[in-house]
């Protein structure tokens, strides 16, 4: 990977103005955060910027709002979080571009933080537009960006701007960065990667990407049901999606082709309703009941798993082994995630995991903090997972 820039090649940045895009497009519940995780995982490359006295302006996305003023998806509502995180007051300006913003950062004082309204009021942010990107930079002498949550789109903000200005990436975009290099981009091997979820529909392209660089690549959850159709197996009531039934044939030849083992449940946990604490027995993937659907990976399945984790160096993980919302029907992915998170306390393991339900699946396996890196971004991950480049970190980089 192309080395990127990071806020250390700024040199002294005393004075400047920072354009700062970060990903707080956070949960609100009648007027208030629920959850306040994006705000906290910026915070460190906003407290950093700001004491060393650059003035730190913060463009932002929230919502859809398509390129018009929707006062529903103000900005404005947010700031009380942000200075309850940063522990620092917080200056807002009604808009990301123009002669509103412009007054705002020329009031400014070393050190203040400056929130601007939602970018995606203007039509030139999702289209990229040059003339968009232009009035951006306008307002600015640097651009960090600590957004990687967004850098899966070519958005004015995370992209065209980047190439405007001296640009690097914030904290948290270089963590996410440099934890990535370690699960993908140059990993120690064995490699493994767990692939679980729903629906192969959503992830072709990732276990396409992924067969070409692991040793194994463990398929759980019910997407592994269209594996096992594939194979000739009759899954029952499972969740399955029989017209992929090609294109899993044609990821197993593909692996196959590249010398990846393919890891499939050899058994599994069936019941007859879809529900927490339904009834429920161990069968082999062989003998599913004709009324029954698969919820979990059983016992031997995860012992497997788990071998693999054993072996490994290098672990990437997304998508859930099973129904994991509903007890008794988490417990191959709690089995698996308690295993990599032992490894991994050990130093004898990377792990990498993140996208849709993981972060969930994790936290409800209660080891999200022991793994390597747990990435919350979720289709930034997904791309990443599928080898896609991401314009916003394309444009970083040196
Ligand atoms: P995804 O968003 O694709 O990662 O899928 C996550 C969802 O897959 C979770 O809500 C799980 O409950 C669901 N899931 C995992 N395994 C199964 C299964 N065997 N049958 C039905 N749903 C499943």
């Amino acid at each position: 990977m192309t080395r990127f820039k990071t806020i250390d090649d700024l040199g002294d940045i005393a004075g400047k103005r920072a354009l700062v895009r970060v990903d707080i497009n956070v949960p609100v519940k009648d007027g208030l955060v629920t959850d306040k995780t994006r705000i906290e995982r910026v915070a460190p490359t906003i407290t950093e910027l700001s004491s060393r006295c650059a003035k730190v302006i913060l463009l932002a996305h929230f919502g859809r709002p398509k390129g018009e003023v929707v006062p529903d998806m103000s900005l404005k509502p947010i700031v009380p979080a942000i200075e309850e995180v940063l522990d620092h007051h917080v200056l807002f300006a009604g808009d990301c571009i123009g002669d509103v913003a412009a007054a705002a950062i020329a009031d400014m004082s070393d050190g203040d933080i400056l929130l601007l309204e939602n970018t995606r009021f203007h039509k030139g942010e999702e289209k990229n537009e040059p003339v968009f990107a232009k009035a951006l930079a306008a307002n600015g002498d640097l651009y960090v960006n600590d957004a990687f949550s967004a850098a899966h789109r070519a958005h004015a903000s995370t992209e065209a701007l980047a190439h405007l200005l001296p640009s690097c990436a914030g904290r948290t975009m270089q963590a996410e960065l440099e934890a990535l290099e370690k699960g993908l981009g140059n990993p120690a091997h064995p490699l493994v990667a767990i692939v679980g979820g729903a629906k192969v529909s959503t992830k072709i392209d990732l276990l396409q990407n992924l067969v070409k660089r692991v040793d194994a690549l463990v398929i759980g959850g019910g997407m592994a049901n269209t594996f096992l159709a594939a194979q000739g197996k009759d899954v029952a009531r499972s969740l399955c999606e029989h017209d992929l039934a090609d294109t899993a044939r044609t990821i197993m030849a593909e692996a196959a082709k590249a010398g990846c083992t393919v890891v499939l449940p050899v058994d599994a946990v069936v019941a007859r309703e879809f529900k927490a604490n339904a009834e429920n027995e161990v069968v082999d993937v062989d003998n599913v009941p004709s009324d029954a659907m698969i919820l979990d990976a059983g016992p031997a399945s995860v012992e497997a798993i788990n071998q693999w984790i054993a072996k490994a160096a290098t672990l990437v993980w997304n998508g859930p082994l099973g129904a994991f919302e509903l007890e008794p029907f988490d417990a191959a992915t709690v089995a698996a995630a308690k295993a990599a998170a032992k490894r991994t306390e050990e130093g004898a393991l990377i792990s990498v995991a993140g996208g849709g339900d993981t972060v969930a699946a994790l936290n409800h396996a209660g080891v999200a903090d022991d793994f390597t890196y747990v990435s919350t971004a979720g289709g930034a991950f997904l791309e990443w997972m599928e080898g896609k480049p991401l314009p916003g970190v394309e444009a970083l980089k040196a």
